[in-house]
C-alpha cells in the first residue's frame, strides 16, 4: 500500500548498512518514520532531502500495520538551511530534535505541525532573529502540550493586573499580590508583557525592540529549563548551540 503526503523531516539516522531511518512530522501532527534504502550509493538522490526541517513530499510503501514502512520517494519542497548562518542552522537542528521528542506516533496534533512550519519559515526569512524564534517555539511547545499555564492570569487569585513574580511548580505564574517580592528579586518586570507578546506574535512579527535583553535571557532560560524538565532529557544540539552562541 502506498501513501504520499507532506511532512517536515525531523531526524535522519544511519540504520543498517546503506539504509537510513528517517523520522518526520506529518501535517496531522503525528510522528512517523520510514526506512530509505540505498542511501550510501554515490548516486542516491535521497540524501539531500533528509536534512532536518526540510519540507518534503514523501511516499511510503508497506502493509497497513507494518511498523517501519519503506520510503519510496522523497521530493524536497523547501529547506530552511542557509549558507553562512551558523546560529540559524543550529537552531534548525535544535527544533528538529525537540519536535522529534515531543511528537508521538499515533498521537495527532496538527497544531504542532503548523507551529513547526511557521517557525521554519520564520527562520528562513529572519535568520538573524534565530534565538528569538527558538524562544517563541519553546514557549508554544510548552503551551500546546499543557506544560505551561496561560500567561494572562495569576494561578492563585486569577487576577490579571499585577506583574508576575515567580513561576511556581504547583500554581503556575503568581502575581505580586499573592507572592510579594522585594525590588530586584524574582521575575523581571516585563515578564507578562513578553509572554503575551510571544502568545500573540508570529515568527514574522516577533519584535526585539522594546524587549529588555535581561528579560529575554531570564525568561527563555526559565522556559527552556521547564521544557527540558518535562522531556526528562536535554537534547545534545542544545549544548552545541549554547556553547557556540552563548545564549
Ligand atoms: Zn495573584
Amino acid at each position: 500500500m502506498y501513501d504520499t503526503f507532506h511532512a517536515l523531516i525531523l531526524k535522519p539516522m544511519v540504520y543498517r548498512d546503506n539504509e537510513t531511518l528517517v523520522s518526520f512530522i506529518t501535517e496531522r501532527g503525528t510522528r512517523g518514520s520510514g526506512i530509505a534504502k540505498g542511501t550510501k550509493r554515490p548516486t542516491a538522490r535521497w540524501v539531500s532531502s533528509f536534512e532536518p526541517l526540510n519540507l518534503v513530499n514523501i511516499s511510503l510503501f508497506g502493509k497497513e500495520n507494518q511498523n517501519l514502512k519503506r520510503i519510496t520517494s522523497c521530493e524536497l519542497i523547501s529547506s530552511p538551511m542557509l549558507l553562512g548562518h551558523l546560529e540559524s542552522n543550529l537552531v534548525v537542528g535544535c527544533l528538529a530534535d525537540l519536535f522529534d521528542r515531543v511528537t508521538q506516533e499515533g498521537l495527532e496534533d496538527p497544531r504542532l505541525f503548523r507551529l513547526l512550519k511557521t517557525v521554519t519559515d520564520g527562520l528562513k526569512s529572519r535568520p538573524d532573529e534565530a534565538d528569538l524564534i527558538l524562544a517563541y517555539a519553546e514557549f508554544w511547545v510548552l503551551f500546546l502540550l499543557g506544560w505551561l499555564p496561560d500567561p494572562k492570569t495569576c494561578g492563585h487569585c486569577q487576577g490579571t493586573n499585577e506583574p508576575f513574580t515567580i513561576l511556581s511548580e504547583e500554581m503556575g505564574w503568581l502575581c505580586q499580590r499573592c507572592h510579594p517580592i522585594n525590588k530586584g528579586e524574582g521575575l523581571p518586570n516585563e515578564t507578562k508583557e513578553y509572554l503575551n507578546h510571544l502568545k500573540l506574535a508570529t515568527p514574522m512579527s516577533l519584535q526585539r525592540q522594546n524587549l529588555n535583553s535581561e528579560t529575554f535571557r531570564t525568561i527563555s532560560r526559565l522556559l527552556r529549563q521547564r521544557l527540558i524538565g518535562e522531556m526528562g532529557v536535554s537534547p545534545k544540539c542544545y549544548d552545541v548551540l549554547f556553547r557556540s552562541s552563548g545564549l
